[in-house]
């Protein structure tokens, strides 16, 4: 089978793949650099631009796999959209608003090319999206002529554990069979369950990587992160400061709500007031609702129920009195410019009451990651608009990852023991490190690195 990686970075970058079998052609995922402005987010679409792509598939609603999808079905105009029926109820949401931070971006830095897609090419394309339940075995070429007697190739999907409706994707052609990891998380989380991926063997895999290039320490569970997550949030209320935690509106967002809803049943947190933003809500929203079809933990858990939870409004971060002990649990994780987690730490930063507590990934080349970088006492230019600051807060990290560890990964190539592993969403040192012990366990496997743009026989 052939593969073309579409990602324009050779970083984490944008997730997208070209999977040609049986003479059937599918994208899997079509995301946006999160990195990258204008055309230059979008994934390679012009070195397929004249192929005919039967259909696409969505691992997952997080922008780097999903956010170009308008983009890529303008170009694959007869392409129909797969999906977890969990992904199904998100997509929309997330496109919608893509188009409005676009719209922003456009007014306040002056990228012309913004918005990439607007609110009625998202309605437009939505009765395309096709919604299924994980381990079912789909056609995904049937809608195109097949040869004669040739097989229609299938395609399923298996849970990821990442976020809801996160899927690997497993596709089946006449001869070979390919198996996509999408994001994975192979721990439970403290919502989601983590990955069903037991009986998955594949010709050829598609491995995330993103914590390749991280040793977990020993002892470190994710029990010990919230426990000690618990007590840095105890010390900063018992100071009369707020608390910010930088987070993902999917995902990220209901599992730190999760937690601390667990702490405010087990009473070591005093039911308050708890800050998110209004697409975190949503998606909170939906957390609930779904909770009888997810594979996950307390799905007696009602998150709106068990908290107090307040929807932040437009221009409030920047007004509302911090003192006294608040809870933000905002966008974005990264704290880009023009977000409540950005400015509400620019508010908080100079501050030794405050707490800011990052439990995910920020790029060094973020405010977040500058922020994160910083030495107590330092003066450092945390972002355009705010300029410097002095970090007298708070500041800590905890390891609250939806991502397998790479150990966990590297097991994994071993039970589907494929012919050929194509490394993808990673970084050059994360890749170089599942090359080195893939090539050491599994001296005969086939290690593929595709650049941006190639194709290559896997
Ligand atoms: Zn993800
Ligand atoms: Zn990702």
């Amino acid at each position: 089978m052939r593969i073309t990686n579409l990602n324009p970075d050779s970083a984490i970058g944008a997730s997208s793949w070209l999977a040609e079998l049986d003479g059937h052609r599918l994208l899997l995922d079509a995301g946006v650099h999160p990195k990258r402005e204008g055309l230059d987010s979008l994934p390679l679409f012009g070195k397929i631009k004249h192929e005919e792509v039967d259909a696409i598939a969505i691992s997952h609603c997080h922008h780097d796999h999903i956010g170009a999808l308008p983009v890529a079905m303008r170009q694959f105009p007869k392409a129909h959209v797969l999906m977890t029926g969990l992904s199904y109820l998100i997509a929309e949401r997330v496109l919608h608003n893509s188009v409005n931070v676009m719209t922003k971006q456009r007014a306040e830095l002056g990228i012309k090319e913004y918005p990439l897609f607007t609110h009625d090419e998202v309605d437009d394309i939505e009765p395309r999206f096709q919604g299924f339940n994980y381990n079912r075995e789909v056609e995904w070429a049937a809608f195109h002529k097949t040869r004669a007697g040739a097989v229609s190739p299938t395609l399923e999907f298996y849970d990821a554990g990442h976020t809801l409706g996160s899927a690997g994707v497993m596709v089946r052609g006449g001869k070979e069979t390919l198996f996509f990891t999408g994001d994975v998380s192979f721990r439970d989380q403290t919502i989601l369950k983590g990955a069903r991926f037991e009986d998955v063997k594949a010709d050829v895999l598609i491995l995330e990587t993103t914590r390749g290039n991280h040793a977990t320490p020993p002892g470190l569970t994710r029990d010990s992160e919230v426990e000690r997550l618990a007590v840095a949030i105890d010390a900063a209320l018992k100071r009369k400061g707020s608390v910010l935690i930088p987070a993902f509106a999917l995902g990220r967002t209901q599992e730190i709500l999760a937690v601390l809803a667990l702490l405010t049943r087990a009473g070591r947190l005093k039911h308050q007031p708890i800050y998110i933003g209004g697409l975190g809500r949503v998606f909170t929203e939906i957390y609930d609702i779904e909770a009888h079809r997810t594979h996950r933990q307390h799905s007696g858990l009602q998150l709106r129920e068990a908290l107090n939870i307040i929807v932040l409004e437009k221009g409030q971060a920047q007004k509302m009195k911090l003192t006294g002990g608040r809870i933000f649990v905002v966008t974005a994780g990264m704290m880009s410019e023009n977000t409540a987690a950005h400015d509400l730490a620019a508010r908080m930063i100079g501050d030794e009451r405050h707490s800011i507590f990052f439990v995910g990934y920020a790029d060094p080349d973020t405010p977040g990651g500058r922020l994160k970088k910083s030495k107590p006492g330092e003066t450092f230019i945390f972002s355009p608009s705010i300029g410097e600051v002095t970090h007298r807060c708070d500041v800590q990290e905890f390891d609250l990852t939806a991502h397998a560890h790479r150990g966990e990964l590297l097991d994994f190539v071993g039970e589907v023991s494929p012919r050929a592993v194509v490394l993808g969403h990673g970084d050059d040192l994360a890749r170089a490190w599942f090359a080195e012990q893939i090539r050491t366990r599994h001296p005969r496997m086939k290690i593929i690195q595709p650049q941006p743009g190639e194709t290559v026989e896997a």
